[in-house]
C-alpha cells in the first residue's frame, strides 16, 4: 500500500490489508475443520464485528453445513475511548441459541467485559457450546478473565480504527487496521 492511499486521519498502520488477510483465511479455515459437524451459530456484535465477520465466515472453507448467522448489539463504549464498564445486550435476528453450537464474533477484546458478559448471556440461554473468535486482543488491558478461543492479531494499548473499528461512528470502512494522528481526536 502506497502512503498515498492512506486517510489522512491515520498516522500509523499497524496491519495492512494484505496481512489481515491471510492470517483471516488461516483462522477461517481452523474454525471450519473445527465446527464441520457442528451447525455453528455464528453471532457477530454490532457494529464493529461485521466487517471481520464478513471476511471471516468466507474464510471457513470448506463450509460447515447448517452454518447460520445472527447479530448481537452490545454498547459497552459510548462516544469515547474509554469503557464505561457496563454491558448492554440486544438480539437482533431472534434466533435461539437453545442447543446450539455458538462462536461469537468480536472486533476486539480490549478489557474483556463485553465479550465476557456476551459469552455468559448465551451459556446461560442453553447453548451446547459458546466459543470466542476476536480480530485483535489488547491483553494488557485485560480486566475480566477472558481470552478469545481463536484470535488473528494481538496489539499493544494502542486505539485502532478500520475494519469495523471506529473512532465516534467513523472509519469503519478502511480495510486496514490504523491508529490515528492526535490531531483527529477530539478534545
Ligand atoms: P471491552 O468490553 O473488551 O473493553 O471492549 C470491547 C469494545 O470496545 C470493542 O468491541 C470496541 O467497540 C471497543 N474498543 C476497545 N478497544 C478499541 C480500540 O482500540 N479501537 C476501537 N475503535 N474500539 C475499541
Ligand atoms: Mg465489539
Ligand atoms: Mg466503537
Amino acid at each position: 500500500m502506497t502512503i498515498g492511499q492512506l486517510h489522512p486521519c491515520i498516522g500509523e498502520v499497524l496491519l495492512t490489508r494484505e496481512v489481515l488477510q491471510e492470517r483471516v483465511s488461516e483462522v477461517g479455515r481452523e474454525i471450519a475443520a473445527d465446527y464441520a459437524d457442528k451447525q455453528p451459530l455464528v453471532i457477530g456484535t454490532l457494529k464493529g464485528a461485521v466487517v471481520f465477520m464478513s471476511d471471516l465466515v468466507r474464510a471457513m472453507e470448506p463450509t460447515p453445513a447448517g452454518l447460520e448467522l445472527d447479530f448481537v448489539r452490545a454498547s459497552s463504549y459510548g462516544a469515547g475511548t474509554v469503557s464505561s464498564g457496563k454491558v448492554a445486550l440486544t438480539m437482533v435476528g431472534g434466533t435461539d441459541v437453545k442447543g446450539r453450537h455458538v462462536l461469537l464474533v468480536e472486533d476486539i477484546v480490549d478489557s474483556g467485559r463485553t465479550a465476557a458478559a456476551l459469552l455468559e448471556h448465551f451459556s446461560a440461554e442453553g447453548a451446547a457450546s459458546v466459543k470466542l473468535v476476536s480480530l485483535l486482543s489488547k491483553p494488557s488491558r485485560r480486566a475480566v478473565q477472558c481470552e478469545p478461543d481463536y484470535q488473528c492479531f494481538e496489539i499493544e494499548d494502542k486505539f485502532v480504527v478500520g475494519v469495523g473499528l471506529d473512532y465516534r461512528e467513523e472509519y469503519r470502512s478502511l480495510p486496514y487496521i490504523g491508529v490515528l494522528k492526535p490531531e483527529c481526536y477530539e478534545s
